[in-house]
């Protein structure tokens, strides 16, 4: 463990003095008006420096001014996080770069991003190549392969039932529930667990087992429920009566001495990433869970990525920031809680509703940047994507 983390440090602290070098990198290079490709020049707009001198290589005064540094990021939004493929489980992205690749750039892009490539490959003095990624960003990590295998989930369910950290929930902790179109929008238990009918549609619910789903992130709430302006929108703030027991899957666990290829951690974060081709196995936990005592789960949003805007399975030189110590606070801020309530909590007393609004949504917001479009040499890949 202890060369595993000198590992980290070293690479930690060669990250840091590249990025002090490019903070003292002043000189601009090229514009966001040089380039062609209408999404990198809106990703190269709105990381640029904002002023009106000339562009060394296209005279623009209006283009937004990028250094090596600037090069490098904009390398990295469009082409890095802009290739990324979800996989069933996992995803990585499809092209890297790296300075040992400069001059040697070997994608395939369209043909209004040939030139754009070559200005990003010299400004930034990198190279982009296709990504080998290493098995377990696809999803080749034990406990999750176990989780799918019905004769080994049980045991690994325990095992994961004891590895998470159990939070008691007090009245302090209030969480929001909302309802679309609600029949009576001021009666109770219209924010309780859904009605039998709907069982069965979502993460841990199941025919005879419902549960009351809610977030303490109201706008991730409205994400969850897949609103639209048509509709007629109503939140409850929902508060415990008296202490809950709850395991928290959302918990970033640090004390595995593994890899990321037998990681508890990963396979948990990976499922609760996945779509509803892995709502089975959540069932299961959370029944078992229920059998254990506990009254609920905490669990990290399938829309966290959305609402933090970070980069879903980030890693440094193939290893998940969730295992960079140095960067455990970061990982987990980019995880955001929701709760699971097993049973019907409001009937049974356990929750109250403290407070009911209606919702009125004025204006959505897009926060987006930009990736290539998908060229011939890697269509065959893109085809397996996940779509909740
Ligand atoms: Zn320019």
């Amino acid at each position: 463990m202890a060369d595993f983390e000198k590992a980290y440090k070293a690479i930690m602290t060669f990250e840091g003095n590249n990025h002090r070098q490019e903070m003292e990198d002043t000189n601009i290079l090229l514009c966001s008006d040089c380039f062609r490709d209408e999404g990198l020049k809106i990703d190269a707009f709105k990381i640029g420096i904002d002023n009106k001198d000339k562009c060394p290589k296209c005279n623009s005064t209006n283009g937004h001014k990028l250094t090596k540094g600037l090069a490098k990021d904009l390398c990295y939004r469009f082409f890095v996080r802009g290739t990324i493929l979800k996989q069933k489980y996992g995803g990585a992205p499809l092209i890297q770069f790296n300075q040992q690749h400069f001059n040697k750039t070997d994608i395939d892009v369209s043909p209004w991003l040939v030139d754009d490539v070559k200005l990003i490959e010299q400004a930034g003095e990198i190279g982009m190549f296709y990504y080998g990624p290493r098995f377990w960003m696809l999803g080749e990590v034990e406990p999750l392969k176990s989780l799918q295998n019905e004769s080994k989930r049980n045991e690994i369910i325990e095992k994961i039932l004891t590895t998470y950290p159990i939070r008691e929930l007090t009245d302090k902790e209030y969480f929001y529930r909302i309802r679309v179109n609600p029949k009576i929008s001021h009666d109770f238990s219209e924010y309780d667990s859904a009605p039998d009918e709907f069982l069965g549609k979502n993460r841990f619910d199941d025919i005879d087992f419902p549960v009351l789903y809610g977030s303490p992130d109201l706008e991730l709430c409205l994400h969850e429920c897949r609103t639209t302006v048509e509709d007629n929108l109503f939140v409850a703030k929902l508060v415990p009566t008296h202490k809950l027991k709850v395991l928290d899957f959302s918990a970033l666990l640090d004390e595995e001495n593994v890899t990321e290829f037998e990681s508890i951690d990963i396979a948990i974060h990976f499922l609760f990433l996945a779509g509803k081709h892995s709502y089975n196995i959540c069932r299961q936990i959370a029944l078992k869970a229920k059998e254990k005592g506990f009254d609920g789960i905490i669990y990290p949003s399938y829309f966290s990525y959305i609402r933090t805007g970070a980069f879903p399975f980030e890693t440094i030189y193939g290893i998940s920031i969730r295992r960079i110590p140095q960067l455990k606070d970061y990982a987990q801020s980019q995880s955001i809680p929701n709760l699971a309530l097993f049973g019907r909590p409001v009937n049974e007393k356990k929750v109250t509703v403290e407070c009911i609004n209606k919702i009125i949504i004025n204006r959505v917001g897009y926060d987006i940047t930009f990736g290539p479009a998908y060229h011939k040499a890697y269509e065959e890949e893109s085809d397996e994507q996940d779509i909740k």
